[in-house]
This record gives C-alpha cells, structure tokens and sequence, in this order.
C-alpha cells in the first residue's frame, strides 16, 4: 500500500479512538463507548421493532440528543466525552499525586505492621 490513509471517511475523515461502528460516533473512553450501547438482547433494535409482538429491548446506540441528555460533551475532535467523570479523574489524580508523603508518614505506616 502507497500513501497514508488520512483517516476514516465514516468519521468525517478522523481516525476514530473508540469508533462505533454502528452510529459513526467516537468516544474518548470503552467505558462511555459502552454506555452509548443500550439494551439487552443481541438482536438491533430495528430487528426488534420487526418481531411480532414487537420488542424494543434490543442494542442500539443512544442518539445525540439522548447523549447530550446524560451531560456527555463533544471535543473539538467531535469525541464524546462525560465531564463528570472527567473531572472526577481530574481531582482522584490530583489527590493522589498532589500531596507528597513525607518521609515521617512512609515510616509511621512502617511502625504500624
Ligand atoms: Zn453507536
């Protein structure tokens, strides 16, 4: 193969991180890849519509306005982010790496086992 594929056409020409291959959206974490997959059963959700009766428990992706619902944002490279856990992560790191433990604390935890 000659050349560099630039990226994906399905995703507007962006390589995708977490790319679904189902909506074309793209996601910044698996984690919020797998909540934008919602219901039970392997079949889709239009299959699902197909059944007699029909059953409106099979996978589908959640939509934009269903996404935006839940507070989940878009990057500038139109990934899906959640800005609550993103800032969650933001402060969990900050708090495990913001305070250094003093050599006095490394050696009380030593006494105490
Ligand atoms: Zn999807």
């Amino acid at each position: 193969m000659s050349g560099r594929y630039p990226g994906d056409p399905d995703f507007g020409g962006r390589i995708p991180r977490n790319g679904c291959c189902a909506c074309y959206s793209d996601f910044t974490s698996v984690k919020l890849f797998d909540q934008h997959r919602v219901g039970k059963h392997a079949y889709s959700y239009a299959e699902g519509l197909d059944m007699t009766p029909s059953r409106e428990d099979g996978r589908r992706c959640l939509d934009k306005y269903e996404m935006l619902a839940l507070g989940w944002e878009q990057d500038e490279n139109e990934r899906w982010f959640d800005p609550v856990s993103v800032e969650a992560a933001r402060k969990g790191f900050a708090e495990l790496h913001g305070r250094p433990r003093s050599a006095r604390e490394q050696d009380s935890d030593q006494a105490a086992g």
